[in-house]
């Protein structure tokens, strides 16, 4: 299977695997160990959070929604975190009670809109922003013009908590390109972030969630802790987690739905995997 070579536990070195020249394991792979997809913690995926008046492609949610969706989290006894913060939390089998909670693409409205929310409520959230397009506009796709989070927000944004991950330079597909481009998007944008806000960015998140072992492979030797995919698939792991999409439909039934989903789709995952071997 081509996922082989993704899974430290099976004897893949590269930047978030194997042991130091002292022989001990690396402080990455401690901090991150490889995530079973059964066990993979439930992630939800935003874009934008905003008024609108089109939304053909289904990346935004109103503000009053996105406060109710906050708020059943609350009820439901869960606290939404960074990514990275979720991560090593279940490293640590302290999870429970904790929702990943995702923004791709670093809309505008991220400061505006979501931060004084998240600070309300006491969660924190990842954004995966576009690092060759910061301060400019979503020109990868036809749909409404959106403004991006500019170098001063996404800065401010990292000073309050928020965790900034890359979503590569340009948003480009990254299943099918070469090895070379591969590693563009993947190292020159984190090297990027890393420049623009002195410390280290440890998430990648595949632009259209279209993650491949190619792809995945780049990511990890690029020097990334973790990447953030959309659908379950033979990957999943630490390098294409799963995570479910939210939008201005999604009331607390149908969050409820997509949270068992994410579980029974892990379990096929883990199923499949198990009858392979
Ligand atoms: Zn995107």
């Amino acid at each position: 299977m081509a996922a082989e070579g993704l899974r430290p536990e099976r004897g893949a070195a590269g930047p978030g695997g194997g042991t130091r020249a002292d022989g001990r394991p690396r402080g990455d792979l401690r901090a991150y160990p490889e995530i079973r997809a059964d066990r993979a913690p439930w992630t939800l995926m935003y874009h934008s959070v905003d008024a609108y008046q089109e939304d053909p492609y289904q990346v935004t949610v109103t503000p009053e929604r996105f406060v109710r969706q906050m708020e059943w989290l609350r009820r439901s006894g869960l606290r939404g975190v960074a990514l990275g913060e979720l991560l090593r939390a279940h490293a640590l089998g302290r999870a429970a009670g904790l929702v990943g909670l995702t923004f791709d693409d670093g809309y505008a409205d991220l400061y505006h809109q979501v931060l004084p929310v998240l600070e309300r409520y006491g969660f924190t959230a990842t954004a995966f922003v576009v690092a060759g397009r910061l301060g400019g506009h979503n020109d990868w796709d036809s749909g409404p013009r959106k403004r991006l989070l500019d170098r001063e927000q996404i800065r401010r944004l990292a000073d309050r908590g928020v965790e900034i991950g890359s979503h590569g330079l340009e948003h480009r597909l990254l299943p099918g390109l070469p090895a070379e481009e591969l590693a563009l998007e993947a190292g020159r944008s984190r090297e990027q972030l890393e420049d623009l806000l002195e410390r280290r960015v440890s998430g990648f998140c595949y632009p259209y969630g279209a993650v491949d072992a190619a792809a995945a492979a780049a990511v990890r030797d690029s020097g990334y802790r973790y990447a953030a995919a959309i659908a379950h698939s033979p990957l999943t792991g630490r390098f294409a987690l799963p995570r479910s999409f939210v939008g201005e439909r999604d009331d607390g039934w149908r969050l409820r739905a997509k949270q068992v989903r994410h579980r029974l789709r892990g379990l096929r995952v883990r199923s499949d995997e198990e009858s392979a071997r």
